[in-house]
């Protein structure tokens, strides 16, 4: 039997603002450049643009992976654009960022899961823009711990990964996925370079039970993860996993505070955080502290 949840009131979102994301369009559609913003349909689109922010997308709009709760298209992989690093470079400049977040599909296909090219993208926004903070937000790479390296050496400030989910629910919401990898990749960032940030992220609302939050909080800071952020699953589309709850804002606030307290750097928790909504504010707060 289909069920309908009515969606709560905290989750509407004022789209009067898309109405100001014209710069943003136009620098995307002259560089040809791909946003988890657009493919992902993220719901604080409009305010994010407004604010002259996205997240790019890179190595093309189509995923080799099936995750159930993503609206990413799972088709055929795209040619790499050799040269969509440095487009992207231009991008940051003409939009004027002051800190990037750059994400990918997650390439399987390729044989470092486009680690290079990450690397590369690194590489000439540093070049182009040395004063714009880089945090990326890399996929698992099978586990290809020099894939990694590639990435951690072209020393960006922020290396994100999410584990999206508890581990309890990776079969039924991210099959292609292993929990312990996921995690054991935030770990090895700290190994080779201590002195970068690791940041995560997941949904709830997904089935989750709240001890399983708390253990998964826990696991996070064990292998040293900086910041944490913490948002409400929405279904994509009919096909999606279904939402199973609206979690309660007070829900959010109490998992921001117990994340506080077992020693997360920065947290954002509520209905519409996203991996990358407000990235800027959690990396200003750390290099303040
Ligand atoms: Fe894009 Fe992130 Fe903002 Fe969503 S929260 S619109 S993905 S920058
Ligand atoms: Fe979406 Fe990432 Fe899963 Fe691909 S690997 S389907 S982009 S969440």
């Amino acid at each position: 039997v289909l069920t309908y949840i009515k969606k709560p009131d905290w989750l509407k979102k004022d789209l009067k603002r898309a109405a100001v994301s014209g710069p943003v369009n136009a620098v995307l559609a002259g560089y040809s450049l791909n946003t988890v913003c657009n493919e992902a349909g993220c719901p604080n689109k409009g305010e994010c643009f407004s604010r002259g922010t996205a997240t790019f997308l890179i190595m093309g709009k189509n995923c080799t992976r099936n995750c159930r709760f993503c609206k990413i298209t799972k088709a055929a992989p795209e040619e790499l654009n050799p040269r969509e690093p440095l487009n992207i470079a231009k991008a940051i400049q003409e939009m004027n960022l002051k800190h990037t977040v750059i994400t990918s599909v997650t390439r399987d296909d390729l044989p470092d899961g486009g680690a290079g090219h990450f690397a590369n993208t690194i590489f000439e926004i540093r070049k182009l823009c040395p004063d714009v903070t880089i945090e990326v937000l890399i996929p698992d790479f099978k586990g290809d711990y020099e894939a990694l390296k590639k990435v951690v050496d072209a020393n960006p400030d922020i290396i994100n990964h999410n584990v999206e989910t508890v581990p309890g629910l990776y079969n039924a919401v991210r099959p292609t996925a292993v929990f312990e990898r996921s995690l054991e990749l935030l770990r090895r960032v700290k190994e080779i370079n201590g002195n970068l940030f690791t940041k995560s992220g997941f949904m709830v609302g997904l089935g989750e039970k709240e001890e399983e939050v708390i253990a998964l909080l826990y696991a996070l800071r064990g292998v040293g993860c900086d910041i944490v952020t913490i948002g409400q699953y929405l279904q994509p589309s009919r096909e999606h996993y279904e939402v199973v709850a609206y979690i309660h804002p007070d829900q959010f606030q109490k998992y921001e505070e117990f994340a506080q307290k077992i020693g997360f750097q920065y947290v954002a928790s509520g209905p519409l955080v996203r991996s990358s909504y407000h990235a800027e504010d959690g990396f200003s707060y750390l290099k303040k502290v």
